[in-house]
């Protein structure tokens, strides 16, 4: 397996790549709200990222046919924006890649849309928590596993299940590069993370069974027992500082 490690020119430009995505992901949550459709939030992204002399990473990615996934619900990843609204009570998971002159970062959230069930509210806070303790495992000398290990014991000492059909990747040069970071496994297990190493974090979880299927659409993994589920990503550096958060958001 081929890790590909990235110089201090390079994350300069990762840190671009990734400041962009931040800024547009931050002004798309803006726009959740009951009564919003998904293609309009795909619309608003696609605007903000060519303002940005970016290009979205996902358009036409193996086919995919819009700018961002917007996964509702029950819908793990890659939904696909349509005229389906948003409404009080729904979780929309936003998950976003750009390529900057080359140089690609990949993040994801999850957000309520209105107020929300409390179990469900549960559900984001301890996906969002998984991503920040795998994050902290992304140093110099750990493996791999310790990334994937530290989230699924988070998540299920939770109560709720990490998936295993999707799993986080390196990225950088490209959208989906070596390593497969799966959000489960032992410790101590894979390739030793070394400095320059740039790897895109996703924790995807559900509230029930971690088993999903793919909808008629071909691409949208939905949940199999029709539970929610929830999705944060980062695209984080390993550095000789500790792992550097490329697509930081605010709020
Ligand atoms: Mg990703």
């Amino acid at each position: 397996m081929q890790v590909s490690i990235k110089s201090e020119k390079d994350l300069e430009m990762l840190r671009k790549s990734g400041k962009i995505l931040a800024k547009v992901l931050g002004e798309i949550r803006r726009a959740v709200k009951s009564g919003v459709s998904t293609a309009h939030l795909n619309e608003i992204a696609g605007e903000l990222i060519s303002k940005e002399n970016a290009v979205p990473a996902f358009k036409d990615y193996q086919g995919f046919p819009a700018n961002i996934c917007a996964s509702v619900n029950e819908e793990v990843i890659h939904g696909i924006p349509g005229d389906r609204k948003l409404m009080e009570g729904d979780i929309v998971s936003l998950d976003v890649g750009i390529n900057y002159e080359g140089y690609f970062s990949d993040a994801a959230l999850t957000l309520p849309v209105g107020s929300i069930n409390p179990r469900i509210k549960k559900l984001i806070e301890v996906t969002k928590k998984a991503l920040f303790l795998g994050i902290k495992e992304a140093r110099i000398q750990n493996h791999l596993s310790d990334i994937s290990y530290s989230i699924q014991n988070y998540v299920e000492k939770n109560g709720f299940s990490v998936i295993r059909e999707f799993v986080g990747h390196g990225i950088g040069f490209s959208l989906h590069e070596e390593p497969q970071i799966p959000n489960f496994g032992r410790p101590h297990q894979g390739p030793i993370l070394r400095s320059g190493m740039v790897l895109a974090i996703e924790p995807m979880v559900n509230m029930g069974t971690w088993e999903v299927e793919i909808s008629r659409n071909g691409w949208t993994a939905v949940s199999k027992d029709g539970l929610p589920s929830a999705h944060f990503e980062h695209t984080v550096a390993v550095t000789e500082n500790g792992p550097e958060i490329l697509t930081e958001y605010y709020g």
